[in-house]
C-alpha cells in the first residue's frame, strides 16, 4: 500500500492571466515521482479544503517587487505546516534573494529548475483560471543581453527544448509560445513545421526578433495561423529592420501587427514619441511598456533621461490611449493626446501631470 502524499503550490499573488507555468509543470513531475499524489493550488495565503498535512509546499515568485507577499506566503505557511518543506522559486527570488527570511525548512532554488523544465504543464493546475491556450516554448534564453532584460541571468544558456510538442493540449484552442526568442532556434524551420501542423492560432508573446525576421523566416511563419505578430520597437536605431520587417508581415499575411514599446530605461521622452510616432504612422499598434527596475519598491522611478512629472503624465495618456483603442486608424487622435512633435509630446505631458494635479486639489 502507497503512501498517499500531499503537496501544495502557492501563487502568492496573481496579477497575469496565465497561471504560474513553472509550477504547472512541478505539479506535473510531482504526479510523476510521487503516483497517486493529491495536488493542491493556492493563490495567496488560505488553506485549501481537503488538505491537511503537505510534504511539499511550492512557492512561486513572478515580480520582484511583489516579493512582500511571497514573505508574507513564507512566514504563513511555515507557521500554519511546521513540518512541511518549503520550496520557494521563480522569477523575483531569482534576481532579488537576499531580502527573504530563510527559516531551516525553507529551500530557495534561482533560475530554471530543471528538474520540471521537461515535463508538460499540468493543465488542471490553472489556479482558478479558465484557460483557453496551451503554453509551450521551444527554446529558453537569449543571445542578444539586451541592457534592461533579465533574460540573460533567469536563462544564461541558450537550449532548445526537444519535445515541446508534448505541452500542446489539442482541447485548447489556442497556444501561446514563451519562446524569447524564436527565431534564435537551431529548429526553427522544424518547429515552425511542428507548430503549423496543430492549425490552431499561435501568439509568440514575447515578441519576434525584427532584427533577424527576413523573407525565409516570414515564409515559414506564414505557415503558422499566427496573431497577433508581436514585435519590439526597444531604441530608436532598430527602426529600419523594424519597419521591413513590418512591410514582410504585410506581404505574408493578415495578422495584426502590435509593437511593444519599451520606456524609461535609457531612452528620452522625445525618442519614446519618435517611436510611437513612427508606429502610428505606419497604423500598427504601439504598446508602451514602463522599464520597471527589478529594485523598484512599487514607486514611479524614472528613468535616467526621465523625471516624475514627465513620467506620471505619460503613465495618465495611457488611459485615453487605450480607451481610443490604442489609436491606429485614427491619426487625428494620436495628434490630439500626444502632438505633433517631440516638443509638443512633452509639453502635453506636463499639462496632463498639471491637469490631474489640481483635480486632486479640489
Ligand atoms: S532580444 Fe528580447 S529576450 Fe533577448 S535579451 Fe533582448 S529583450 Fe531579452
Amino acid at each position: 500500500m502507497g503512501f498517499n502524499y500531499e503537496f501544495l503550490l502557492v501563487e502568492p499573488i496573481a496579477k497575469t492571466p496565465y497561471p504560474p507555468l513553472g509550477l504547472m509543470k512541478i505539479s506535473s513531475m510531482l504526479k510523476d515521482k510521487y503516483k497517486g499524489c493529491s495536488v493542491y493550488t493556492q493563490i495567496g495565503i488560505g488553506r485549501p479544503e481537503g488538505l491537511n498535512n503537505p510534504f511539499q509546499i511550492w512557492i512561486t515568485s513572478l515580480f520582484t517587487w511583489d516579493n512582500k507577499h511571497v514573505i508574507e506566503c513564507i512566514k504563513f505557511y511555515s507557521r500554519t505546516y511546521p513540518k512541511s518543506e518549503i520550496r520557494v522559486g521563480g522569477i523575483g527570488v531569482s534576481l532579488i534573494e537576499d531580502e527573504l527570511e530563510i527559516g531551516s525548512n525553507v529551500n530557495i532554488h534561482k533560475g530554471l529548475y530543471l528538474d520540471a523544465e521537461f515535463y508538460s504543464p499540468d493543465y488542471t493546475a490553472t489556479f482558478g483560471r479558465k484557460l483557453n491556450t496551451s503554453i509551450s516554448l521551444t527554446s529558453r534564453g537569449c543571445k542578444r543581453g539586451c541592457g534592461f532584460c533579465s533574460v540573460g541571468s533567469l536563462e544564461p544558456k541558450f537550449f532548445v527544448r526537444d519535445n515541446w510538442e508534448k505541452d500542446i493540449n489539442t482541447d485548447l484552442r489556442y497556444i501561446t509560445m514563451w519562446d524569447n526568442n524564436f527565431l534564435q532556434s537551431p529548429n526553427f524551420e522544424k518547429d515552425c513545421l511542428s507548430l503549423a501542423s496543430f492549425n490552431k492560432t499561435v501568439d509568440f508573446n514575447q515578441g519576434i526578433d525584427a532584427r533577424l525576421y527576413d523573407t525565409y523566416k516570414a515564409e515559414l511563419l506564414s505557415k503558422i495561423k499566427l496573431n497577433p505578430i508581436r514585435f519590439a520597437f526597444d531604441k530608436v536605431e532598430h527602426e529600419k529592420p523594424l519597419i521591413d520587417a513590418i512591410s514582410l508581415v504585410r506581404k505574408h499575411s493578415n495578422a495584426e501587427i502590435r509593437v511593444y514599446v519599451l520606456y524609461n530605461f535609457d531612452d528620452s521622452p522625445e525618442e519614446l514619441y519618435y517611436r510611437i510616432n513612427v508606429l502610428n504612422k505606419e497604423g500598427v499598434l504601439a504598446f508602451p511598456m514602463r522599464y520597471r527596475s527589478p529594485l523598484d519598491k512599487g514607486t514611479l522611478m524614472p528613468g535616467p533621461k526621465w523625471n516624475k512629472f514627465v513620467l506620471r503624465g505619460f503613465n495618465l495618456s495611457l488611459l485615453f490611449y487605450y480607451k481610443k483603442g490604442l489609436i491606429k486608424k485614427s491619426r487625428d487622435a494620436f495628434v490630439k493626446i500626444y502632438g505633433n512633435s517631440e516638443s509638443e509630446f512633452v509639453e502635453k505631458l506636463y499639462s496632463i501631470y498639471r491637469y490631474d494635479k489640481s483635480i486632486k486639489r479640489k
